[in-house]
């Protein structure tokens, strides 16, 4: 067997444990099967992985910074994938993020929403947006503080190129991923009070998939249970 074989073999592998996962985690949460969707997260790992997880049929994935992504969706441009943005984008990146993304979904500032916004009108398209609610007590690690949430939303949806489709989360670690999706949950109803057609709730990692997929979660984003573990990127 060749090492593409053996590598095939191996996320083949991770994605069938994988899906049966969380179908398990649907079926405990008493939710549909098809009512989750998986995001394979790519990042740090090469274009010949996300081309074998294409022929598997997956079709979205997430990145998280944007010249590698970029690099790795021209390459592979006549694949069907959907690229996701899940990392922090510096104003000056978001033109170009605007070219190859098809969803970002870490917007956390309204300075990001106009930078976007210009980009995609700039490109021709429209860009699907999550915005990042950070689940910590302490603001830094990514994403708005709840009591801006609103605001931000609002700012989204008010841009012609920006489509508002939902919101993006990660759980606090350390800490009880439970309480934080419960949490995201009651901040999602609200969110949907004012923008119905925000129905996507990205939240659940390889460690905590079945507590997102336990609180409304649409969308999970796996990285390392399918590809294995990744190198220590400084
Ligand atoms: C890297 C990353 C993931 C995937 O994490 P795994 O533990 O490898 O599944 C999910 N979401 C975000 C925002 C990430 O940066």
């Amino acid at each position: 067997m060749t090492d593409a074989d053996a590598r095939r073999e191996e996320i083949a592998a991770g994605l069938q444990a994988t899906r049966e996962r969380l179908e398990a985690a649907c079926d405990a949460a008493a939710r549909p099967r098809d009512a989750v969707e998986l995001v394979v997260v790519t990042k740090t790992f090469p274009a010949s992985d996300v081309a074998i997880l294409a022929s598997l049929g997956v079709t979205e994935v997430a990145e998280n910074r944007d010249q590698e992504a970029r690099g790795k969706a021209a390459e592979l441009a006549g694949l069907p994938l959907r690229w996701q943005m899940i990392g922090q984008v510096q104003r000056n990146k978001a033109a170009s993020v605007a070219r190859w993304a098809h969803v970002v979904c870490s917007v956390d500032r309204e300075p990001l929403v106009a930078a976007l916004a210009h980009g995609a009108q700039a490109a021709g398209r429209s860009l699907d947006c999550l915005v990042q609610v950070c689940l910590d007590p302490v603001p830094g690690r990514g994403g708005v503080m709840p009591d801006m949430l609103t605001a931000l939303c609002d700012a989204v949806a008010d841009r012609d190129s920006l489509r508002l489709g939902g919101l993006m989360a990660v759980a606090p670690h350390p800490g009880d991923p439970d309480e934080a999706f419960e949490r995201l949950a009651r901040l999602r109803e609200a969110v949907l009070a004012d923008h119905p057609g925000a129905t996507v709730l990205s939240a659940g990692m390889s460690g905590d998939l079945e507590a997102a997929v336990r609180h409304g979660a649409t969308q999970v984003r796996i990285g390392s249970a399918i590809l294995g573990t990744r190198p220590v990127v400084a």
